[in-house]
């Protein structure tokens, strides 16, 4: 399409036109009999999504950052304790969130492109008991990956709840839900599970919701409290109609039609897929001479990446690539916004799409002075396509 561009941020992200398509039907009934049979199959596949059998769902209207607070604010009570592992933008706000939640709440940080190490995490479980972690799965903000698996352990071994923040890596990533014993993972539609922003999507263990059933006040958000969604999650689940706050109708058939994509591609391929573009973009980029923010390749995000701009080369870039039809993102942490810019290479991206959006980077180096060979980012990536 001649003026189309393709929008390569880390969320929103490029949607499959059958998603956007039912988008656009006409708005049915919240309680009618097709939509209560949508919804139940939309929660039903957001199970087997996340390997979460053992898991309630809960989608509502909001965002990531809604889908962050109901974890807590349903979890918390004033003056629990809580640990946030951070790796960037995102763990930070998870700090500031529990802060308002009234818990006592400590902080790990590592350097930029880092993660907090196993041995800290552990040596700070061992020294204080935390009613509940949390962790950001990708932080947005870095392209850096942790590893919610060993974490999850020891968040286990030490008896504290597991809040995964899986934005960034949810339908891209791998998530065993059951199996690696986390409490909470969250996310929103508009990045790998392939629906326009709008929803906020929580998998909440058995361990976490007997927390939530036992606590000694009362939820004081109304809107995020589960005592509100619970029934409703569970009436579409039975396929029974019921009402707490009207569902966003359209954006819950996109989630269907959406689910429907990733179950049909296969979780492992999905996974499979993630890795291979992830790895053949991050060589494109070190072809180049690029330095990405992420510090080692073990840590590295597969759904995006983080470029620092070379030198003699800053933000005015993201313009010239735009008009080469690929919009990408700026940086995001304080420290360093203005020297990096952001990639999103998840959900329903294809080789094309990656090719494209590398050609339109090394024409953006170009124009801007920046001395490489032309074409080495594209036969880095090839070459590892082709691996
Ligand atoms: N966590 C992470 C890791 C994110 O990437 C984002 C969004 N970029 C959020 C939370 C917040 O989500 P939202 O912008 O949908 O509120």
């Amino acid at each position: 399409m001649k003026g189309r561009k393709l929008l390569m941020i880390p969320g929103p992200i490029e949607f499959e036109p059958s998603v956007l398509g039912v988008m656009s039907e006409p708005t049915d009934s919240h309680v009618s009999p097709e939509f209560i049979e949508c919804f139940g199959r939309a929660l039903d596949m957001l199970k087997e999504v996340f390997f979460a059998s053992k898991c309630q769902p809960f989608v509502v209207a909001g965002s990531g950052t809604l889908a962050m607070e109901m974890a807590v604010v349903n979890l918390i009570e004033p003056g629990d304790k809580a640990l946030v592992i951070s790796a960037g933008y995102f763990g930070n706000r998870y700090y500031d969130l529990l802060l308002r939640c009234g818990a006592e709440v400590k902080i790990l940080n590592a350097s930029i492109g880092d993660v907090p190490t196993l041995e800290l995490v552990e040596k700070t479980l061992r020294e204080n008991h935390f009613k509940l972690v949390t962790v950001t799965h990708v932080d947005t903000s870095t392209a850096v990956r942790t590893n919610v698996q060993e974490i999850a352990k020891l968040t286990h071994q030490y008896d504290s709840l597991i809040v995964v923040d899986g934005v960034a890596a949810a339908a891209g990533e791998p998530m065993f839900q059951d199996e690696w014993g986390v409490d909470v993972y969250l996310t929103a539609s508009q990045k790998a599970i392939g629906v326009p922003p709008g929803l906020a999507i929580l998998m909440v263990g058995p361990k976490a919701m007997e927390v939530f059933h036992s606590r000694k006040t009362v939820v004081r958000n109304y809107y995020p409290d589960f005592a509100n969604w619970l029934p409703i999650m569970k009436a579409y689940q039975a396929r029974q109609p019921s009402y707490f706050g009207t569902p966003p109708v359209n954006l819950i058939r996109a989630l269907e039609v959406s689910l429907g994509f990733i179950l049909a591609e296969g979780m492992e391929r999905r996974f499979a897929r993630h890795v291979r573009i992830g790895r053949a973009f991050r060589e494109a980029m070190k072809s180049l001479g690029l330095k990405l923010v992420v510090q080692r390749e073990d840590i590295a995000a597969n759904t995006l990446s983080a470029i620092y701009y070379p030198d003699g080369v800053d933000q005015n870039i993201l313009v010239e690539i735009s008009r080469q039809g690929v919009i990408l993102a700026g940086g995001l942490i304080p420290d360093i916004r203005n020297r990096y810019f952001r990639v999103g290479h998840m959900g329903s991206i294809n080789q094309g799409d990656l090719l494209a959006t590398i050609g339109a980077i090394e024409a953006g180096l170009k124009k801007s002075g920046y001395v490489f060979e032309i074409g080495a980012g594209l036969k880095a990536a090839q070459q590892a396509l082709l691996e």
